[in-house]
């Protein structure tokens, strides 16, 4: 399949742009188009075999269901089997917006598209092309990350490019995304509100909006084989770049060091950290390995020169650091390193979003010193 790209101004989007991707939706199709947290590779979230050819174009287990997309409140009724009130608070906040909600399902959605479950997770994005592609194609559109299952999510439409060609009918290019990690997904199906991912939409945010949020524990780590996450793309291997990426982290009391004196954040990389990676990287250098390193501006000129030094921009401005982040981790990969290490970030508001794609990017080796 030849895989045509259309660039798309966004400051002036055009819908005869536009009707040929919608056209291509329509008749069951794979679009995959710019969205503010990371690109998206679409398909009619109705109906079931283009859904399949989603699956088979990433490369994605079955089991692991697909964000619906829409651009007007009205469709989110034809979706879900009821709108609870935590929803309805959500929605109204942060719509259109980096949030997934999960809902109960109505009969109407296939469940080709939720991995088998009776919930549906729904988003109304933000991003202008996304938003008037999905009311001219004028179905919900399923739409994950446009990356190989497994992958860094895409954050420009070359990373599409480089992974969907020859897969999919079309790409829309629209630029660099905003915010550079997938969505802050929230499950009001149970009592009470749920963190299943986190994204651009803090934990505090949802907290200040809805009070009580409990956070979903395969967020911080694995979970047992015998426990079913709530949502099923946790248990998989995620954001991973071809080498073996290691996170250096300072045990807590450390970690309060080096710029911290002016802002609120705790500004500090731990100087434990930066000699740890300096003489990891020297080992692994020494013995013929390519090294790449994630650190900030702040840190940038303290690693050996030999290595592959990426900084994802100043350390509070987080903003920045997720933006940049999985652009980094498929550089190392077309750099072909053989081993990367990066420095951690604070936990807090959109730090945990990243330290959560860290984390899992790493396969959960932290190394704490
Ligand atoms: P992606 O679009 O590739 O970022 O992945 C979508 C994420 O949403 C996956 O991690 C899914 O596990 C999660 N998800 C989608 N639908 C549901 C659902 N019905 N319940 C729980 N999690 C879901
Ligand atoms: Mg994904």
């Amino acid at each position: 399949m030849e895989t045509k790209v259309v660039v798309i101004d966004k400051t002036n989007i055009r819908d005869e742009e536009l009707l040929e991707a919608a056209k291509i939706l329509r008749r069951g199709g794979l679009v995959a188009f710019p969205t503010e947290t990371v690109y998206g590779l679409g398909a009619n979230a109705l109906d079931e075999e283009a859904a399949k050819k989603i699956y088979a174009a990433k490369g994605r287990p079955s089991d692991n269901p697909l964000i619906a997309h829409i651009a007007e409140y009205q469709e989110l009724e034809g979706l879900v089997a009821g709108i609870p009130g935590a929803a309805g608070r959500l929605m109204k906040a942060y719509w259109p917006g980096p949030l997934t909600i999960i809902f109960a399902k109505s009969s109407k959605v296939p469940y080709g598209i939720t991995g088998g479950l009776d919930t549906v997770a729904v988003r109304m994005p933000d991003d202008p092309v996304a938003r008037r592609l999905i009311r001219l194609a004028g179905v919900p559109v399923a739409a994950p990350s446009a990356n190989t299952s497994g992958k860094p999510s895409p954050t420009t439409a070359a990373h599409v490019y480089q992974d969907m060609n020859g897969r999919i009918d079309m790409i829309l290019d629209g630029g660099p995304v905003g915010i550079g990690v997938e969505s802050t997904i929230v499950d009001v199906t149970g009592e009470t509100p749920a963190l299943l991912r986190p994204g651009a939409i803090t934990t505090e945010m949802l907290r200040e909006t809805l009070g009580q949020v409990e956070i979903d524990p395969a967020i911080a780590g694995p979970v047992g084989d015998n426990v079913k996450p709530k949502a099923p793309g946790m248990k998989y291997r995620h954001y991973a770049p071809k080498a073996e990426l290691v996170l250096v982290e300072a045990e807590a009391a450390k970690d309060k060091t080096a710029g911290g004196e002016t802002g609120e954040k705790p500004a500090g990389v731990s100087p434990e950290v930066i000699q740890t990676i300096c003489r990891k990287a020297l080992e692994d250098m020494a013995e013929g390995m390519e090294v790449g390193i994630i650190c900030t501006d702040e840190t940038r000129d303290r690693y050996p020169e030999h290595a592959r030094v990426r900084s994802l921009g100043l350390r509070h401005r987080e903003e920045t650091i997720a933006r940049n982040l999985f652009g980094v981790l498929r550089e190392f990969d077309d750099l072909s390193v053989d081993r990367i290490y990066s420095e951690s970030f604070s936990e807090e508001h959109l730090g945990r979003a990243i330290m959560n794609r860290l984390t899992k990017a790493a396969g959960y080796h932290v190394l704490k010193v």
